[in-house]
């Protein structure tokens, strides 16, 4: 559930205006099980838990692990929060169950290859591709943490709260006093006075505050060491002998890192993300998918931003963001174009170059092209200006199909606008 604060500080619109260039994800996100042990090898408490793909491998999977666990917690993996209180489009309430250990078989068989859907993934839902089988500890106490990069400081921050478990929106909204923040130094890193204020924040019952502080600043060290852009557990719990352990675990990472951090990139599960940004990143393009039906390709990332104004100005809703760049191949331009037509939403194109190092010529022969490998459903306008603009013109012309043409920028977006709802 409150993976959902986290998403909302850290929201999509930063990372279109953001310094991306050319990763179209700037934030990698792991499932729990990887960020759990993950955890684990940087001395952190985590549940004990085996992760499944199949029913066939429950049964082995709890003998090796578990053998003497009656109850068993059952955590269906996606790459979004909220699981808790999800619904799978079958029916099925809930993607995290406690089960006795002889029921697991049968809620693993209802969670895997299921699709769930949260307050977080959107009404199509994510796939459940894995399943995670955890101890089942008795949770006495369930609190809130979580370290991300605050712009105000421009460093990190730790939020504490004494309250968690799940909706941490909803606790935020009313008890802000209950929220702990506090800005870490990194020229400094953790003091004990930095981690002993978390701890009096989340103000655990029954851990000991020494071990509690050790265990704050061994999460603050993963954070740095991995180059974590967000680090959230809701709930770090407290069990009833007095542990603070993570039960719950999700962990961002910051795409420039990736040179750095191979082994955890190397977890990247492209089944969960937006199949046309997975396409997109393939082509080396800059795209990001969004809601609305005019599909765009633009060059240049001011012009891509000011297309996407002028649609909204004109009363229409952008379909993504996509900047071809300034040395796009035609293959990259008809793989764009493959992307838009294969969007469902899209009810009109708007192709609007302004030809520098990018050629008009180059634009028009990908289109054209990109007609004669997909079926064009939807109506295209396109507004062409600078290098080339001569030629790429012809190009489309010649090439006999149908398109709008459009004069200026305000011309093609109202055209747009028009086409799409037509
Ligand atoms: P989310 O809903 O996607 O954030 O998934 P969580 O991993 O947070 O699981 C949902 C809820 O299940 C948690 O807030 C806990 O209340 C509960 N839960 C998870 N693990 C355990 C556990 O080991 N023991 C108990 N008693 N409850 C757990
Ligand atoms: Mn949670």
């Amino acid at each position: 559930m409150a993976r959902g604060l986290m998403n909302k500080l850290v929201s999509r619109t930063i990372s279109i205006a953001g310094k991306w260039q050319q990763q179209q994800l700037r934030r990698l996100n792991i499932h729990e099980y990887q960020g759990a042990e993950l955890m684990g090898k940087h001395g952190i408490n985590v549940p004990k838990g085996v992760t499944v793909s199949s029913v066939g491998e429950v049964k082995k999977a709890i003998q090796e692990v578990f053998p003497n666990e009656k109850e068993l917690v059952v955590k269906s993996q996606i790459l979004a929060g909220g699981r808790g209180l999800g619904t799978f489009q079958s029916g099925l309430k809930g993607g995290v169950h406690i089960v006795k250990a002889d029921e697991v078989e049968a809620i693993a068989g209802k969670m895997l290859g299921q699709i769930l859907v949260t307050k977080q993934t959107g009404p199509q839902g994510k796939v459940v591709g894995k399943v995670y089988l955890c101890e089942k500890l008795s949770l006495a106490n369930e609190m809130y943490f979580a370290i991300t990069l605050d712009r105000t400081t421009a460093g990190p921050i730790i939020i504490a709260c004494k309250k968690g478990g799940t909706s941490i929106e909803d606790l935020a909204e009313k008890f802000p006093d209950m929220i702990i923040k506090v800005s870490i130094d990194v020229f400094k890193g953790i003091t004990d006075e930095d981690a002993a204020k978390v701890v009096d924040g989340l103000a655990p019952k029954l851990a000991d505050r020494n071990d509690s502080i050790e265990q704050v600043k061994k999460l603050y060290k993963l954070f740095c060491e991995c180059d974590c852009t967000m680090l959230e557990i809701n709930p770090i719990a407290e069990t009833s002998d007095g542990q603070l352990v993570a039960a719950d675990a999700k962990l961002n990472f910051d795409d420039n890192a990736a040179f750095r951090q191979k082994e955890i990139f190397a977890l990247r599960d492209s089944s969960q993300e937006d199949p046309r940004e997975v396409a997109a990143a393939k082509a080396d393009l800059n795209y990001i998918g969004l809601d609305g039906e005019i599909g765009c390709m633009v060059n240049g990332a001011g012009l891509a931003m000011a297309t996407m104004d002028i649609i909204k100005l004109h009363g229409g809703t952008p379909a993504n963001f996509l900047d071809v760049g300034g040395n796009a191949s035609e293959g990259q331009v008809v793989e764009a174009f493959k992307i838009l037509t294969s969007d469902d939403k899209v009810r009109a194109i708007l192709v609007n170059i302004f030809g520098g190092i990018m050629k008009c010529d180059i634009i028009a022969s990908g289109i054209v092209n990109a007609a004669k490998h997909v079926q064009l459903k939807v109506p295209v306008v396109v507004r062409l200006e600078g290098t080339n603009v001569d030629q790429g013109k012809r190009i489309l012309k010649e090439s006999g199909m149908a398109l709008i043409t459009a004069e200026d920028l305000d011309d093609a977006a109202e055209k747009a606008v028009k086409a799409s709802s037509s």
